[in-house]
């Protein structure tokens, strides 16, 4: 069947769901025991050659299965759409999805419901980059400034940024283009680390992982922080005592704290001049993040992994309440919604660090950092990708670090795609992995699919 009259023939679900709480890898104060999760989605087409669309949103175990029931829900809006109109407007369904009027009940845009059209929504990007035949960071970068600007829903935001102040940024950002394109081939986006500092690796672990990192010419080490002052102490001495002065090290709280416990836990670590200060307090509390930042300066507030959709990142800029945007991938409504957010960023001058690692969120992330660098922002002077070493092997067009920088993906898409093999062994509970752990710690029975019992 030819493209112009193919259209999406299905829409696949998987709950992947991987053991890493066993070593303690991506430990924090608040999530003590994470299996890294993917609410994984595949966009099937007629289209021939293998043309599909593949994406995810991330959660850390128990409740990827409500995620994967989320991005189910939205099937109707999916099946049967043309692929080249999908494809020449991406918008077209993340308007159909956010705008669903029942559905949209459960938000409106955010919590599950949205990060379930993240998830479809990345993976119509994956589609219509793959269809151009670009990385997705190059496609957007192609784009037409009128174009880009037609994929944002203004809705929400016109009292902080127009369209056409979005078009304006776009078309002064287009001088140079070239130059920076051809900079970010020959030297990569920097990134830093957070594998050093999880909360639950030892302090010799710490240590050795620092001086790794460094070697291995990150920017930047990220330590988590925030369930006791004393260890907090104790491990970011040990941290600053392997980098040394003037290295950049952030510090992370997921979450843990109040107002005023922030600002003291903070000011008790400042002596180890930590560079940020990541997600002190709840992530819907704006006015909380201005005071902290007011109280820590020159320690910087981050934050925007939890951040619900473009209207919290709104009010974070237009309340000052931040120093870095750390916009994700997967946690908002998908590339349209980031795209707001990164020219968000852009009209305050407030710079963006993506949040990254999980499964695959350093996949899919690499590519709004590169187009914001070759086409909004321009820069990437105090930006950083975060960055960590955990399960790219599941994917088929994995992040490639060189000196302390991402490379510039080169194979057409998102960078989304799983391995099948990795897929199938570790869909939960059925698949090859689960099933055998379930059968070897005597929860056996119900380890087999129903599906397959009754084939
Ligand atoms: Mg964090």
């Amino acid at each position: 069947m030819s493209a112009d009259v193919a259209r999406i023939i299905a829409m696949d679900t998987y709950d992947v769901r991987f053991p890493t709480s066993r070593q303690l890898d991506g430990s924090d104060a608040m999530n003590p025991d994470p299996d890294y999760s993917a609410a994984y989605v595949v966009l099937r087409t007629d289209a021939g050659e293998g043309l599909d669309g593949h994406g995810f949103t991330f959660t850390i175990g128990r409740g990827n299965d409500v995620q994967v029931a989320a991005v189910e829900a939205l099937r109707g809006h999916v099946v049967g759409r043309p692929v080249a109109e999908l494809c020449a407007d991406p918008a077209s369904l993340s308007r159909a999805l956010t705008g669903d009027s029942q559905l949209r009940w459960l938000g409106p845009e955010k919590g599950v419901m949205h990060m379930a059209v993240g998830a479809v929504v990345n993976a119509a990007w994956d589609l219509a980059a793959r269809q151009a035949g670009k990385p997705l960071w190059k496609l957007l970068a192609d784009a037409e400034p009128a174009w880009l600007v037609s994929q944002i829903d203004f809705r929400y935001l016109t009292d902080a940024l127009t369209e056409q102040e979005a078009l304006d940024l776009l078309r002064r950002a287009r001088t140079g283009r070239e130059a920076r394109e051809e900079e970010l081939h020959r030297k990569g986006y920097p990134a830093y680390t957070t594998s050093p500092g999880w909360l639950g690796y030892p302090d010799e672990k710490l240590a050795r992982l620092a001086e790794e990192a460094m070697a291995a010419g990150f920017r930047q080490i990220k330590l988590k922080v925030g369930a006791d002052l004393q260890d907090d102490i104790r491990r970011c001495r040990t941290a600053r005592e392997v980098v040394g002065p003037g290295f950049r090290m952030a510090i992370d709280a997921n979450q843990r704290w109040d107002v005023s416990e922030a600002v003291a836990w903070t000011s008790r670590l400042a002596e180890f001049d930590p560079y940020w200060i990541e997600e002190p307090t709840s992530p819907d509390d704006v006015l909380g993040h201005a005071a902290i930042r007011r109280a820590v300066a020159p320690v910087k507030v981050a934050t925007g992994e939890h951040a619900h959709n473009r209207v919290v990142f709104k009010q974070l800029l237009q309340a000052d309440a931040i120093d870095v945007l750390q916009l994700d991938a997967a946690r908002v409504g998908g590339v349209n919604e980031n795209l707001a957010i990164l020219l968000l960023a852009a009209k305050f001058g407030v710079p963006v660090c993506p949040h990254a690692g999980g499964v695959g969120l350093c996949e899919l992330v690499q590519h709004l950092s590169m187009f914001d660098f070759v086409a909004v922002s321009g820069t990437t002077e105090d930006r950083v990708i975060e960055y960590v070493d955990h399960l790219h092997e599941h994917f088929l067009d994995p992040v490639v670090i060189r000196d302390g920088h991402y490379a510039a993906p080169l194979a057409p898409g998102y960078s989304a795609t799983m391995s099948p093999e990795s897929i199938a062994a570790y869909t939960y509970p059925y698949g090859r992995f689960w099933a055998a752990d379930l059968t070897r710690r005597g929860d056996g029975q119900g380890a087999t699919d129903p599906a397959e019992a009754q084939a």
